[in-house]
């Protein structure tokens, strides 16, 4: 039994499609690299914007002809283009399952239901090569309201799991040889806020955990290399929570903290919650705490009424803060959302000018910070080999490619830095600094 899993959108679509392929693997699944070698063909998906939701319905489009020749083959649809079951089933007849985001057991069921049992091995299917570096999802949904915004829609309310359960996930995978976890959510600053009732310890006292408790707990997972953790809002990361983050040896030098824009009234009609002037404190604060840190941010060029100058504003701020990442999108508007009933009024081209202007400065800034590492040292975890070159990440976030002919999957190691471009560095081996 085979099975092709595609896959677009956040960082916990990507962590949902691994929890997928284990439980698929579990159960005598191989992975299929084309849809038509596939007995299960699953799409995890993603509406964040238009063009993400349009990438779900050319593929959906293209399999259909594929369901009507080999119609034994078992179609499911997973993700945030899951909504009005219904309506879709009505849409896209030849989709066999629609599944909600994070639905791991419907999927199993599903898969179950290809009456594999004679197949199903007595002992479960070992993973050739566990991967180095593995998200790991503590939240799901989202309590902001952001107005652009779908993905509470979507995905609900913000539900954390139990810091146990997440722990005790942490050692499996560390066991497993994992040395890296991120640990996952659409607001991961807030986790915990509903995990009322727990006992602290003192008479009486009630105490919900919260992110920095969590940091603390994970660390103590004997293996585990580094921690990291997005993404954050910046209404909601605590004091507490940066003292903690930058005191832990293990959790990496590296925030992604979305501002979203460079102009206060442009982050009201948001409904962001600060302003501009906080949002720079925070950073400051961040880079005084922690040193060095890697910084990436999220930007919505386009919002309605967003003018010429507020836009301006956006660019300023980025010239002035220098993040190490900025992920810029071009405003789209998104069915049921508050921002939909606002007039989408600055035109596409005008979009893309902005956001490409946004594109080249980053690129510039990205270069040029990172041209500051040539011929420095840097500590990389190495997660695997693509095209004969050894890749990892730094503890600050970024990607570095080197040669050596030794095995060095999932070490760290200490590489010097040879060359620098905005997006990469390609360095050599200075020396492995653990043996696994
Ligand atoms: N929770 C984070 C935050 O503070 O916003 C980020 C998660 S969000 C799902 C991922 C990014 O997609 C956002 O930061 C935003 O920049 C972008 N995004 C969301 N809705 C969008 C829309 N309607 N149009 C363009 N970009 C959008």
């Amino acid at each position: 039994m085979h099975y092709y899993l595609w896959t677009i959108g956040c960082q916990m679509n990507f962590a949902d499609s691994r929890k997928a392929a284990e439980e698929l693997a579990q159960l005598g699944y191989q992975e299929a690299n084309q849809p038509q070698d596939a007995d299960l063909i699953l799409l995890n998906t993603c509406v964040v914007r238009q063009n993400a939701e349009d990438k779900v319905v050319g593929r959906l489009t293209s399999l259909q002809g594929l369901k009507r020749r080999k119609p034994e083959i078992k179609l499911a649809l997973m993700g945030c283009f899951v909504d009005e079951i219904p309506e879709l089933q009505h849409r896209y007849p030849w989709v066999d399952a629609f599944i909600k985001p994070s639905d791991i057991p419907a999927v199993v069921e599903l898969a179950r239901q290809k009456d594999i049992q004679d197949f199903i091995p007595e002992f479960p299917v070992a993973q050739d090569h566990p991967p180095v570096s593995v998200g790991v999802p503590i939240s799901y949904g989202c309590d902001h309201l952001c107005t652009y915004c779908i993905v509470r829609l979507r995905r609900g309310p913000e539900v954390s799991r139990p810091v146990d359960e997440i722990v005790s996930e942490v050692q499996d995978l560390a066991r497993r040889g994992v040395k890296e976890v991120t640990l996952l959510g659409q607001n991961v600053d807030s986790y915990g806020h509903d995990l009322a009732g727990m006992d602290r310890g003192t008479a009486g006292s009630q105490w919900s955990p919260d992110l920095a408790d969590l940091l603390e707990a994970v660390h103590q997972v004997e293996g585990l290399a580094r921690i990291r953790f997005l993404t954050s809002h910046p209404v909601d990361m605590t004091e507490r929570l940066i003292e903690t983050a930058a005191r832990l040896p293990k959790v990496c030098e590296h925030m992604e903290v979305p501002v979203q824009s460079g102009d206060d009234a442009v982050l009201r009609r948001m409904s962001r919650g600060y302003t501009v002037a906080e949002y720079r404190t925070l950073i400051a604060r961040i880079r005084e705490l922690m040193p060095g840190v890697g910084l990436a941010t999220d930007v919505i060029v386009g919002f309605p009424g967003e003018t010429e100058a507020q836009f301006e504003a956006t660019y300023r701020l980025l010239e002035d803060l220098r993040f190490d990442m900025v992920h810029v999108a071009a405003y789209s508007p998104r069915p049921d959302t508050p921002a939909e009933r606002l007039p989408d009024d600055v035109p596409p081209a005008e979009k893309e000018r902005r956001r490409k202007a946004l594109d080249q400065l980053q690129s510039d800034i990205a270069a040029k910070l990172n041209s500051g590492l040539l011929g420095q040292t840097v500590e990389v975890l190495i997660e695997g080999q693509r095209k004969g070159r050894w890749w990892g990440r730094t503890r600050t976030g970024k990607l570095v490619f080197f040669e050596d002919e030794a095995d060095r999957h999932g070490h760290l190691a200490q590489v010097r830095i040879t060359w620098t471009g905005p997006w990469s560095l390609i360095g050599a081996p200075a020396k492995a600094i653990d043996s696994q």
